[in-house]
């Protein structure tokens, strides 16, 4: 028998050379491993001990916890979308840590810590059980849950080997976006990674936020240690190295982050990176004051960075009622535990 996270945290390669280096005989290695991907089961490996502890539903979104074996919780969310050729798509948003060290002020995981980087399997174990538990016919994969991805690099790298293994899950690596708030050392290992070769087709996307440090770094303090320029030019090795243009992610608050006269500072420092903004209206959440943009908010800056002479598109908001909109994802026991504190 064999233990779940085991087929969890290998590629089938990974999977076939790990019994032999253990010298178990495993004829059926490869039925086993893509017997538990593809349907879930398998009678030789040992059932999943997490459990999908809880799963709140906004319209089509899903967001689901997952209690893993010492008791610690992630959620990921299940978003459905259009693709650009009209085909629906549901993108399943991957949590990599267990809380979070960034300190964003503006995103609820970043109140909770960092408690645990999660391991390959624990990400995996995210896919597998919107697969085969809560039954979603995953088609994207982005890792824009609970945790900064570049801070666990090593974890989902391979975790994306497995996600894009064509005999397991088998989500090409155009339909897996990582991102990322501007962790420079990260951006350059997974450039190195892209360009070996293999991930060709991956997606990167920066938080970004801010027009300048100054701003940035109220809101975001790794600006303290990579400033925008480091970010930009991260970028460029990005993009010199063969990677697709950039998502810049812009959480739009008013009167925090939606000066139109950002959109130029935006421009002029992005403007000759293939790249487009991603504007993200903010979700309200416990730990701020700030409120949602209203539409004429929205146009006006989005007409701003047009002007700027960037690409420019508003993220959907999805999943703001189960709190499982960008940023404002804090697992139920933290949760818990603050409203007992402020009781
Ligand atoms: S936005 Fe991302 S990096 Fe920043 S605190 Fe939230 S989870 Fe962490």
């Amino acid at each position: 028998m064999f233990d779940a996270d085991t087929c969890l945290a290998h590629t089938l390669h990974g999977f076939r050379d790990h019994l032999r280096d253990l010298g178990v005989a495993a004829p059926g290695a490869t039925d086993i491993w893509r017997g538990y991907m593809t349907t879930g089961t398998h009678e030789q490996v040992h059932g999943d001990k997490r459990e999908v502890a809880q799963i709140k539903i906004d319209g089509d979104t899903r967001k689901f916890v997952l209690r893993h074996h010492d008791g610690a919780e992630t959620e990921s969310v299940l978003l459905p979308m259009t693709g650009k050729t009209g085909r629906p798509r549901l993108t399943l948003c991957v949590s990599s840590q267990v809380g979070c060290a960034m300190g964003c002020t503006f995103c609820a995981t970043g109140t909770m810590g960092r408690t645990r980087n999660l391991t390959t399997a624990e990400i995996l174990a995210q896919w597998h059980h919107a697969t085969h538990s809560v039954h979603a016919q995953v088609t994207n994969i982005v890792f824009m849950g609970m945790g900064e991805p570049m801070d666990n690099f090593d974890n989902v790298l391979h975790a994306i080997r497995v996600l894009t293994d064509g005999a397991g899950p088998a989500i090409g690596a155009r339909h897996i976006g990582v991102s990322t708030v501007g962790h420079v050392e990260g951006i350059d290992r997974l450039t190195d990674a892209m360009a070996a070769g293999g991930l060709r087709s991956l997606r990167l996307a920066v938080s970004i936020n801010s027009p300048n440090d100054d701003v940035r770094s109220e809101l975001m303090p790794i600006t303290k240690r990579w400033s925008l320029d480091d970010v930009a030019d991260a970028l460029r090795r990005w993009i010199d190295a063969g990677g697709r243009p950039v998502l810049l992610e812009w959480v739009l608050i008013p009167g925090v982050t939606d000066d139109p006269a950002y959109a130029q500072e935006l421009g002029d420092r992005f403007g000759d990176i293939p790249c487009r903004v991603n504007v993200i209206p903010f979700n309200p959440i416990d730990s701020q004051p700030w409120t949602s943009p209203d539409q004429h908010t929205i146009d006006t800056f989005m007409a701003a960075v047009a002007q700027a002479g960037l690409h420019v598109h508003r993220r959907a908001t999805l999943g703001r009622k189960a709190a499982g909109a960008c940023g404002q994802l804090v697992t139920a026991s933290v949760r818990k535990t603050r409203t007992r504190q402020a009781t």
